[in-house]
């Protein structure tokens, strides 16, 4: 349902809350984050519930500078704290809106039913980018979208590429930004207006590669391509 990702020069758990609050309107069932540690360990927080809830979990003393947090409405699987995002296995932890159709096949032809402990589309996805995981993020989600049938908005970290985080769409709507604090990303520009009105719709089938000093974009060929930034005059 709702998407906020943050990689830069500021501390990640209060963008990531603040921006998931700025997202409660859409609707939702749960909330949670995923940051990367200073040891370099992907850490999780994640409840049925509301921000706020999410936020009495969280700890005060975090001082991670990169992270993805998800409002989920749930389409697969129950209103379960298993069930909320994110989801990680093995050395992937990631976020999803939309709908894998064909998540049944995939458990299937890919032997994944073992990885799985919820009940949602979305840890398959997980599973999946896990299984063909091979060291390199951009190849890996070249070949994992090929595979998803159904809409999708992922941001994804891979535990040995800390401080990056990576996304890709279909239909499901993404929009980012490079500004003088980091790396935005979000469902709706909402999220991150406090820090940016400049901004670039998430072309679909591009991977985006996202690190405190930058963007990349590259398409499904690995040609890098150029952000189309557009710009609000919102008053906020
Ligand atoms: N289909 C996923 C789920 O049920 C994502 C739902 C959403 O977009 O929030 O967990």
């Amino acid at each position: 349902c709702g998407i906020i990702g943050f990689t830069g020069k500021r501390e990640a758990q209060s963008i990531l809350l603040d921006g998931l609050a700025s997202l409660e309107y859409r609707g939702y069932d749960s909330a949670g984050i995923a940051y990367f540690k200073d040891t370099g360990k992907i850490s999780i927080r994640k409840t049925v519930g509301k921000v706020a809830d999410l936020r009495a979990i969280c700890d005060d003393d975090n001082n991670s500078t990169c992270g993805i947090g998800h409002t989920r409405w749930a389409t697969h699987g129950g209103v379960t704290n298993a069930n909320a995002h994110p989801h990680k296995v093995g050395n992937v932890a990631l976020i999803h809106n939309g709908i894998i159709e064909n998540y049944h096949e995939l458990v299937e032809t890919y032997d994944l039913q073992s990885q799985l402990i919820s009940e949602t589309d979305t840890e398959v996805a997980a599973a999946l980018f896990n299984k063909l995981y091979n060291g390199d993020p951009e190849a890996t989600i070249k070949k994992a979208v090929k595979l998803f049938c159904g809409s999708f908005a992922f941001c994804i970290m891979f535990k040995d590429h800390p401080g990056k985080i990576y996304a890709v769409r279909n239909v499901s709507p993404m929009v980012a930004t490079y500004c003088k604090e980091g790396s935005f990303i979000a469902s709706d520009l909402t999220a991150f207006i406090a820090y940016s009105k400049r901004y670039f719709i998430v072309p679909e089938y591009h991977i985006l590669t996202m690190s405190a000093d930058g963007i990349l974009l590259h398409d499904l060929d690995g040609h890098a391509v150029e952000p189309e930034y557009l710009e609000v005059n919102w008053d906020v």
